[in-house]
C-alpha cells in the first residue's frame, strides 16, 4: 500500500490553491463541498473561477506565487495546481518549509496526499485510488460503484446514524443489533424498499428469533471466481466460519472480517476433526443464536458430507440453508478443456470415489462401464495403480484416454494425460500434487494441450 486512505475532516480548515486555470477550479469546488475554506493564489484567473470564489466568500488573491504565501496565509493543506512547473515546484519548496501537506496535481512524486476518484453518497464516501498508476482504471471502478449503489443510500446511512441509539437501547445485544442493521442495508443494497427506521425496528423486534442457523456452502472448486453470490453474501453475514483445507485463504478473506475462523479441515488420514465434532459444532454455535457458515470444497453434497451436517441440523430443529457450489469435476473438465460429455462421444458421466470411508480404494465398477461414458474419479490420486487395475480387469481396453487434473481451476493447475496402459507410469515420472481429479474415457482425447 504506497499511500493510505485517511477521509480529513476540512470543515473550517484552509487550504491554500495555486493556480487560477480549470484543474484549480475542479479543485476548489470538491473542497469547498467538503467544507474546507479556501484561499486562491494566481496571476490570472478564468471568470468561472473567480465568480465561484467571490460568491463562497473565499479569499482570492491575483499575484504570482512567491514563498512567504504560505507563511502569510497558514494553510493547512496546499494544492499546486498550475500548468507551470518551475511555480509547482516553488510552491512544494515553500509547503515543505512549513511542513504543510501538498499534492501538486498530476506530479505524484510532489504529492504528500492524493486525490481519489469519489463516489458521494454523504455519509457514505468511496474512494478510489490508483496511486497515479492508472487513474483511468480509477475512474472505471468508481462508475461501476456508482452504478452498484442505489441512491438512497446517502439519505438511508443519515437516518440510521440520527436512530442508532435507539436500536441501541431497544436491542441490548450486540448480534442483535448487527442483525437488524444487516437485514435493514442488505435490502437497501438491492433496492428493496426499506419503511422508515421506527417501523422496521418494531417489527424486527416483533419478529426476531433467537435461533441461528447453518449456511453448509459450497465454495467451488479453488479458483474464486466460482464462488456464487449466495455462498459470498453468506460468507459477509456470517458469525461463525467453519472451513475445509481445500478452501484457499484467498476465499476465506471474502468471509466477514470479524466473523470467526475455526479450522476443520480433513486430509487423506489426517482428520483433525471428526465429522460427528463437526457436527455438533454447528449445531452448538447455531443454538447460541449464531449464523454459521459451513464452508466446504466444490459442492456440499458431492463427496462433501453436507449430507451428514444436513441431518445433524434436521435432528437439532436447527434452521440450514444448502447452497451448491461447482463441484471438483466440473472445473475439471471445464479448465482443462475437457467436456465431460460430447456428442457421438459421451452420454453419461459417473462420478466415483477412489477411496471408502473405510479407507480402502476402489475395488471395481459396480455396473457395467459403457463406452460412450465417462468416469471421474475424486480422492484416486493415491489410489490410481488400484485404479487403473480393477478397470482394467474389468475389462475397459488399455489404451482407453485418462486424464489427471490437479489443482483445478487454480493457477497452479496441471493436466497429464495418457492410457490406461501408461498413466500410472507417467503419473510416477511426473511430479502430481493433490487434490487432483481423474477423468477416464474417449473425452479425454478431446483435451489440447495449451488450448487455454
Ligand atoms: N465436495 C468436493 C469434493 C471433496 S472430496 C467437490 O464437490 O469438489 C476431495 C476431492 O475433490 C479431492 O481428493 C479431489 O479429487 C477433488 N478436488 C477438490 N478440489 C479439486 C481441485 N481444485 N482440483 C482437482 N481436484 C479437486
Amino acid at each position: 500500500m504506497n499511500t493510505l486512505p485517511l477521509f480529513f475532516n476540512l470543515k473550517n480548515k484552509t487550504v491554500l490553491i495555486v493556480g487560477g486555470g480549470d484543474v484549480a477550479y475542479r479543485k476548489a469546488t470538491l473542497l469547498a463541498k467538503a467544507g474546507a475554506s479556501i484561499v486562491a493564489i494566481a496571476k490570472n484567473f478564468d471568470d468561472e473561477f473567480l465568480a465561484f470564489l467571490e460568491q463562497q466568500s473565499f479569499v482570492a488573491v491575483q499575484k504570482s506565487f512567491d514563498g512567504s504565501d504560505v507563511g502569510s496565509h497558514q494553510p493547512d493543506l496546499i494544492v499546486s495546481a498550475t500548468d507551470n512547473h518551475t511555480v509547482n515546484l516553488a510552491v512544494h519548496a515553500a509547503a515543505k518549509q512549513h511542513g504543510v501537506a501538498i499534492n501538486v496535481v498530476d506530479t505524484p512524486d510532489l504529492c504528500d496526499f492524493i486525490f481519489p476518484a469519489i463516489v458521494d453518497r454523504s455519509p457514505i464516501v468511496i474512494g478510489v485510488s490508483s496511486n497515479g498508476k492508472a487513474p483511468v482504471l480509477a475512474r472505471l471502478i468508481r462508475a461501476k460503484i456508482e452504478s452498484s449503489l442505489p441512491s438512497s443510500l446517502g439519505l438511508l446511512a443519515k437516518k440510521a446514524g440520527d436512530f442508532r441509539q435507539t436500536v441501541k437501547d431497544a436491542l441490548p445485544s450486540i448480534t442483535e443489533r448487527r442483525y437488524f442493521w444487516e437485514s435493514i442495508f442488505n435490502r437497501a443494497l438491492k433496492d428493496e424498499k426499506i419503511a422508515e427506521l421506527p417501523d422496521e425496528l418494531q417489527n424486527f423486534c416483533q419478529n426476531n428469533q433467537k435461533s441461528g442457523e447453518v449456511y453448509i456452502v459450497g465454495a467451488g472448486a479453488g479458483d474464486p471466481d466460482l464462488l456464487t453470490f449466495k455462498a459470498l453474501r453468506l460468507m459477509q453475514q456470517a458469525d461463525v466460519v467453519l472451513y475445509d483445507a481445500l478452501v484457499s485463504d484467498e476465499i476465506l478473506d471474502l468471509c466477514r472480517r470479524d466473523s470467526q475462523k475455526i479450522f476443520v479441515g480433513k486430509k487423506r488420514k489426517d482428520h483433525t476433526k471428526t465429522q460427528d465434532e463437526i457436527n455438533e459444532l454447528l449445531v452448538h454455535y447455531a443454538k447460541m443464536g449464531l449464523r454459521v457458515l459451513r464452508l466446504k470444497g466444490g459442492d456440499p453434497f458431492v463427496f462433501g458430507r453436507g449430507g451428514e451436517e444436513m441431518l445433524a441440523c434436521q435432528q437439532a430443529g436447527v434452521a440450514y440453508q444448502v447452497v451448491s457450489g461447482i463441484t471438483a469435476a466440473l472445473a475439471a473438465g471445464s479448465y482443462a478443456g475437457i467436456p465431460l460429455t460430447h456428442r457421438g462421444v459421451a452420454t453419461s458421466v459417473r462420478f466415483l470415489t477412489g477411496c471408502y470411508q473405510t479407507n480402502e480404494a476402489f475395488d471395481g465398477l459396480k455396473s457395467a462401464y459403457q463406452t460412450d461414458e465417462t468416469l471421474v474419479f475424486y480422492m484416486g490420486l493415491h489410489a490410481l495403480p488400484k485404479i487403473v487395475a480393477s478397470l482394467t480387469a474389468s475389462g475397459l481396453p488399455s489404451d482407453l484416454p485418462i486424464a489427471i487434473i490437479s489443482n483445478a481451476s487454480l493457477p497452479t493447475q496441471t493436466v497429464l494425460t495418457g492410457v490406461l496402459a501408461d498413466i500410472v507410469a507417467k503419473k510416477e515420472s511426473a511430479a502430481i500434487n493433490a487434490p487432483a481429479i481423474i477423468i477416464v474415457g474417449h473425452v479425454v482425447s478431446l483435451y489440447q494441450a495449451n488450448a487455454q
